[in-house]
């Protein structure tokens, strides 16, 4: 417990079978506690076979939790186009907090209530697809989540994220993530290998190449799922009792330039997710990139970082108690 490094050691059983299949059943232990304290707190069943993908932070615009909502409207509106179509069933799991004032986050906040009640209330997709938001998100909270996560969602805009901790929570839990270049999803990269990670869209410094020049407008206007997505946002399809409810944010992706550029990141981000369903039907596969994910997350202790400052910063060495 005080050397996180000596995870490095599980890496000896990637192959082994038994130990993947018990790792496994961990696990699905606490996607069933995490199931049951959702099932207490907002009465909804979630299926704990389903791929639990989870997004828990702060509601910010640069963290682009809105950019995982309009995934999901896009392939909720496939479903409904083709029902027969094939789809890795999966339990969203939001949780996030924001500032009173923050009118853009509470907006975005109630059209992910709004997209999951719909979801639910549509026969032909609500046994595959499903949203949780949980509410009050908290260290308390997080401790439930984060070790029931198969799937870390680390999106916001390259260059925005200083660093980010729930990433690495959630892969010292065996989560596979799907990020950015941003903030320390980089430095995962670095240590669990790109094999073991899904990484997407532009980096910090195609953000800002492409910037000046960059207009919502013409994704909009060429990528007929998209402009289905923000289309069923801006008619009201989520929220029929109060026409408008949503403007501000398709105003924000269309309108005001789309600052944390969802839409330039939309088609490699669903790209991605295709290839998490691909890799998820492979149980052992999935399992076996889980555990490199752990093994390989010992660099991120918080033992190790105060080392570090202590040695090349502050320059002062322990004092050990007698
Ligand atoms: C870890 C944590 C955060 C920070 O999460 P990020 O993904 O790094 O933004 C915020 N709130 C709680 C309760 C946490 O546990």
């Amino acid at each position: 417990m005080t050397n996180l490094d000596e995870l490095r050691k599980l890496e000896a059983f990637a192959d082994d079978e038994e130990f993947l299949k018990a790792l496994r059943e961990v696990k699905t232990a606490n996607k069933a506690r995490l199931a049951a304290y959702i099932k207490r707190t907002l009465d909804i069943d979630v299926d704990i076979d389903s791929l639990f993908d989870v997004q828990v932070k702060r509601l910010h615009e640069y963290k682009r939790q809105l950019l995982l909502v309009l995934y999901i409207i896009i392939i909720y509106q496939r479903m409904l186009k083709n029902p027969m179509m094939e789809y890795q069933s999966r339990t969203f799991i939001f949780a996030a907090k924001a500032a009173p004032v923050y009118a853009m986050a509470k907006n975005i906040i109630r059209l992910i209530h709004a997209v999951a009640q719909k979801i639910a209330e549509t026969p032909q997709v609500c046994d595959r697809l499903k949203i949780v938001f949980l509410p009050d998100y908290c260290v308390s909270l997080a401790e439930v989540i984060i070790p029931a996560a198969d799937l870390s969602e680390q999106i916001s805009l390259a260059g925005m994220e200083a660093s980010g901790t729930g990433c690495r929570k959630l892969m010292l839990n065996g989560a596979l993530t799907i990020g950015t270049l941003d903030g320390a999803n980089v430095e995962m990269a670095q240590e669990v290998g790109d094999d073991n990670i899904f990484i997407f869209g532009m980096t910090a410094k195609e953000v800002e190449e492409r910037r000046s020049s960059y207009s919502p407008w013409d994704i909009y206007h060429t990528d007929q799922e998209i402009r289905n997505a923000i289309d069923a946002i801006r008619n009201n399809t989520f929220c029929p009792q109060e026409p408008s409810a949503f403007q501000s944010i398709v105003q924000s992706l269309l309108d005001f330039g789309d600052h944390y550029m969802l839409l330039a990141d939309l088609k490699s981000y669903m790209a991605t997710q295709d290839r998490v369903n691909a890799l998820y039907k492979d149980e052992m596969e999935w399992t076996r990139k889980s555990l490199l994910n752990i093994a390989r997350s010992g660099k991120f202790s918080s033992d190790r970082t105060i080392r570090e400052y202590a040695d090349q910063i502050w320059k002062i060495s322990p004092i050990i108690p007698e």
